[in-house]
């Protein structure tokens, strides 16, 4: 194991009709001037907003609200956010919604305090500071609700860049399972498949003996694969719900990745689809992440027989262990499609002619260094023979 700084400061309140208290927790976290902010309606049309308003008018803090983020949250949203938040002289940014609007909300936050383009932190300039972030998370999926990142596509160019900082960790997140009730079948199965994903960016490590992490990670794994299916055939299971969006926090807030490398390549390379096609980012996962392991399986064959074993119960062949793990892959690509999810670039939108374009972007693209990925590091020829095996 390596060593490691873990710092994950958000007060999690999590469970039934806590949404009602959040004036409460955007006072003890210092906010008296909010930005509510969300996405396209889906708060609205649940009675959400009317609740949050309702908490913070009992606690005497007044709100302005920006909405209108779009799953894959765009930069011009972003640069209203902060003009926003200066002309009102708001002190607390409150997300309402899935990662799409917590993301839009920290880059807000960030660049509320910020004198130049906020689009500097996406290309590798360090945050010093931002107004605290709250979120009432309604999806369970990116796990921003606890991370330290957003990620932002800045439509000159349609780049989607991430930017990572402990002053983007949320202050307080609000996670009530029953508000996931509503979300459609095919935004619960994106989101589970980014959780997963999220979780497998981390085991793929080069680093030995991780084995707490190791475990944590196939222990989430099973969880999610065991939960996936009821909340599916009925979203209005709250346990199910709460074991997933749980789940989804646990995936990314880092507790899982202490001590040891992670790769991120394939979330690099679906980021390339998502921001040209505007595919939903999980859809593109599913299709990214089998065809990643099938081209780097030979750097650690044993891992990825592990991982079959210990989360798909695969039998183990001792003679030829690259058979269990290609059984490991055959298996996660069969789960996500049960969930519905696609197999293929096509399915995405996605056009072959593309794939050279998006194989330098992702590697070479403003402030990417040529590599992407550190279980196996690959370059841009390598990223587009990744993106061939989704043809
Ligand atoms: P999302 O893009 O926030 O939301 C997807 C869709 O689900 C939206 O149309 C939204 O509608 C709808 N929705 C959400 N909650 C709902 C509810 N309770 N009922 C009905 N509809 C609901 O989804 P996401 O997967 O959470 O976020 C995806 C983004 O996060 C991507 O841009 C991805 O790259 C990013 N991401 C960030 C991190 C991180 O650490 N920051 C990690 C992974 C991924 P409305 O807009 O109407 O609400
Ligand atoms: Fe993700």
């Amino acid at each position: 194991m390596d060593n490691f700084v873990f710092y994950s400061p958000t007060c999690f309140v999590f469970g039934k009709d806590e949404e009602n208290h959040v004036g409460a927790y955007v006072r003890r976290f210092g906010g008296s001037r909010v930005l509510i902010h969300y996405g396209g309606g889906s708060v609205i049309r649940s009675g959400l907003m009317v609740r949050v308003k309702r908490s913070l008018a009992e606690e005497g803090i007044s709100f302005v609200e920006l909405g209108g983020v779009k799953p894959n949250p765009r930069s011009g949203l972003v640069y209203q956010g902060i003009e926003l938040c200066r002309k009102e002289q708001v002190d607390f940014v409150l997300a309402v919604g899935g990662g799409s609007v917590i993301d839009s909300a920290k880059a807000i936050a960030a660049g509320a305090l910020y004198e130049g383009d906020f689009w500097d932190h996406h290309q590798g300039k360090p945050i010093t500071k931002a107004l605290p972030i709250g979120t009432i998370l309604t999806i369970a999926a990116a796990g921003s609700e606890g991370s330290p990142n957003c990620v932002i596509t800045k439509e000159e160019g349609m780049y989607k860049r991430g930017a990572n900082s402990d002053h983007l960790r949320p202050a307080f997140s609000i996670l009530n399972p029953a508000l996931t009730q509503t979300v459609p079948p095919y935004q619960i199965a994106c989101g589970i498949t980014d959780i997963m994903a999220h979780l497998l960016e981390r085991y793929f490590t080069t680093t030995a003996d991780v084995e707490v992490t190791d475990r944590l990670i196939e222990g989430l794994l099973l969880a999610v694969i065991k939960e996936a299916p009821r909340v599916m055939a009925d979203p209005s299971d709250y346990q199910a719900q709460a074991n997933l969006m749980w789940a989804g926090m646990m995936a990314h807030n880092n507790s899982c990745g202490v001590g040891r490398t992670q790769d991120w390549a394939s979330h690099y390379i679906e980021h390339e689809l998502s921001a040209l096609y505007d595919c939903a980012h999980g859809a593109g996962l599913a299709v990214v992440f089998p065809a990643w392991m099938t081209y780097t399986m030979g750097h650690n064959v044993s891992r990825f027989a592990q991982l079959a074993v210990r989360v798909w119960g695969c039998q183990m062949d001792f003679t030829h262990p690259e058979n269990t793990a290609r059984a490991g892959i055959t298996a996660l690509k069969q789960f996500w499609t049960s969930l519905g999810m696609p197999t293929t670039f096509a399915e995405l939108g996605a056009k072959p002619e593309d794939i050279e374009h998006m194989a330098r972007l992702a590697c070479h693209g403003d402030v990417r260094k040529g590599s992407l990925g550190t279980f196996a590091k690959l370059d841009a020829e390598d990223v587009a023979k990744i993106y061939r095996l989704m043809l």
